[in-house]
């Protein structure tokens, strides 16, 4: 038990310095979570610290009830939604919550960001929407992001930021990755052109290839 604390709290700081130091959010804001499968605890940055700041001893611990069970810290302000899509979604694991730069454009323009690529489709959705506008850390946001997440593995808050999920922190990393290629390129295509969509019948092609053929093993 105090092993796998120890796990956890090392990735929440080990993951907040990864998601700083390659850019994808800026100062202390952004935030990320890691529930542990086993005792369903989550494990949450502290608000309001410089990434480069936090230790194990910030990480705040907390349970599905919204409570802190664990640590000296206040957790982050955004713990509201980071809890609600893990009571939501099973199968989510890790929440991470970024002030990025090319998906944040949807958010300002409150537009989607359709599937463009191969990628983006296969493991994120059809498409990601913006989630109705609240105040950050509201639990009126956290509903609003439910809502727009549903079974997808990425939403935007409009003139927020971006939510990104998977089952582990790696999964969760891939997303965020993906999704602010897609965001950059589909920006680019449209400064010189009309970009293509891909058809709703060819997305669920490649959404059924990744899930049960694509890889090794399967
Ligand atoms: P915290 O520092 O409390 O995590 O808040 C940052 C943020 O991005 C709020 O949306
Ligand atoms: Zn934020």
């Amino acid at each position: 038990m105090e092993n796998s604390k120890n796990y956890f709290k090392k990735a929440i700081v080990d993951g907040g310095m990864d998601l700083f130091s390659q850019g994808l959010t800026v100062g202390t804001w952004g935030n990320l979570s890691i529930r542990d499968p086993e005792t369903g605890l989550i494990y949450i940055k502290p608000s309001g610290m410089p990434y480069s700041d936090i230790t194990e001893d910030d990480v705040v611990v907390m349970n599905h009830k919204f409570e802190v069970v664990e640590g000296h810290r206040k957790p982050s302000i955004e713990f509201n939604f980071h809890i609600s899509i893990m009571n939501e979604r099973p199968d989510v694991n890790v929440v991470i919550h970024t002030h990025p730069i090319y998906s944040s454009v949807f958010g300002v323009l409150n537009e989607d960001l359709p599937g463009i690529s191969e990628d983006f489709v296969q493991i994120v959705g059809d498409r990601i929407i913006n989630c109705d506008y609240a105040l950050p850390g509201t639990p009126e946001l956290a509903e609003n992001v439910v809502k727009a997440l549903g079974e997808k593995n990425a939403v935007m808050i409009p003139n927020h930021g971006t939510i990104c999920v998977g089952g582990d922190f790696k999964a969760a990393m891939k997303i965020i990755f993906v999704v602010e290629k897609s965001a950059q390129i589909y920006i680019l295509a449209r400064s010189i052109g009309t970009p293509k969509l891909i058809s709703e019948e060819d997305i669920l092609a490649m959404q059924d290839f990744a899930k049960n053929h694509y890889g090794q093993g399967k």
